[in-house]
């Protein structure tokens, strides 16, 4: 990997979208204590399903007309492939230029998968579609999808997303930067090499952060988990360790060259101003 040096690491800020008038006026002001970092773009989530496409949209119209680049997330689960044309139609129109592609999860109760069955099958469709019009980014998993057989069958459908015509891979957060290494090998040495920006999850909320790890598999270490557990409720032990954790681990990443960083912001400005301010980003 080569050096980058810490001024010009390119950042990304994901956020999800807001439900109500409030949320979204709290987003507004988060996105603006966070645009002096210099993101290269943000990204906004969106729900399978139809649960948030409409607010996934608006939030991305927010972002450009504020004059930053922004990519909706775009999951191909339960769509068919005239509602996904349809879809790609509008984001060229609004002058959209990235999408995060993915499969995407069903919420439970909701019907079939679709006429697509993996995120490669989508990243297909896109460039048999639009051709390179979108810079397209795909899921990655260091600590292996939740779902997958085994890590060789997850690396080779992250090695068909990329054959597709993924152009950069952003990674489900971890905390263990063995495995993003190994993964970027051994990706490379079947063949995948795009960029692979490592996702990084800010430590601030114990229980929330166990969830969400047990739900997308991302291991929590024992020395971590251990520590979080012994501050029970004392939110700003959990929150200064959460920092050390996270910048330490940004560093190392940093220091071994990775092509950026990718911040879940969870909507929140605090946490991911505090890790760039640590790593002078
Ligand atoms: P895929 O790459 O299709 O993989 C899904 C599973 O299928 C894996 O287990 C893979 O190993 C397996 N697989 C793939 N191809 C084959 C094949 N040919 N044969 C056999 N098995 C195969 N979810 C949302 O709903 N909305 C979001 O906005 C969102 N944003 C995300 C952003 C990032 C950066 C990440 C890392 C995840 C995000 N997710 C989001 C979660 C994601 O949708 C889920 O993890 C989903 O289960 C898989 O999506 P994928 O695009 O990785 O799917």
């Amino acid at each position: 990997m080569t050096q980058s040096s810490s001024s010009s690491l390119p950042l990304s800020f994901e956020f999800f979208p807001p439900k109500t008038p409030e949320g979204a006026d709290k987003l507004t002001a988060v996105r603006q204590q966070l645009y002096p970092l210099g993101p290269e773009y943000c990204s906004v989530t969106y729900g399978a399903g139809g649960t948030t496409q409409d607010g996934t949209l608006q939030t991305v119209r927010a972002i450009l007309a504020e004059g930053f680049d922004a990519a909706p997330h775009f999951s191909c689960i339960g769509a068919t492939r005239a509602s996904v044309r349809e879809q790609l139609q509008q984001f060229q129109a609004e002058g959209i230029r990235r999408i995060v592609a993915l499969r995407g999860d069903l919420p439970s109760g909701y019907g079939g998968f679709g006429e697509f069955r993996y995120a490669s099958e989508l990243v297909a469709f896109i460039r048999e579609e639009t051709g390179r019009h979108f810079h397209i980014e795909v899921a990655a998993y260091p600590e292996m999808h939740p779902q997958a057989r085994n890590p060789q069958a997850d690396l080779q459908a992250y090695v068909a997303k990329v054959q597709a015509g993924a152009d950069v891979a952003l990674t489900q957060y971890f905390f263990n930067s063995d495995a993003y290494f190994r993964f970027v090998d051994e990706a490379a040495k079947a063949g995948a090499d795009i960029p692979v920006v490592p996702g990084i999850m800010p430590i601030t909320n114990s229980s929330q952060l166990m969830r969400f790890s047990d739900a997308c598999g991302a291991e929590i270490p024992r020395w971590i988990r251990t520590r979080l557990e012994g501050f029970g409720d004392d939110k700003a032990s959990i929150q200064a360790f959460g920092l050390e954790v996270i910048v330490d681990l940004c560093d190392q990443l940093r220091c071994a060259g990775v092509p950026g960083l990718h911040f879940y912001t969870m909507n929140q400005s605090g946490p991911v101003k505090a890790i760039c301010e640590q790593l002078g980003l």
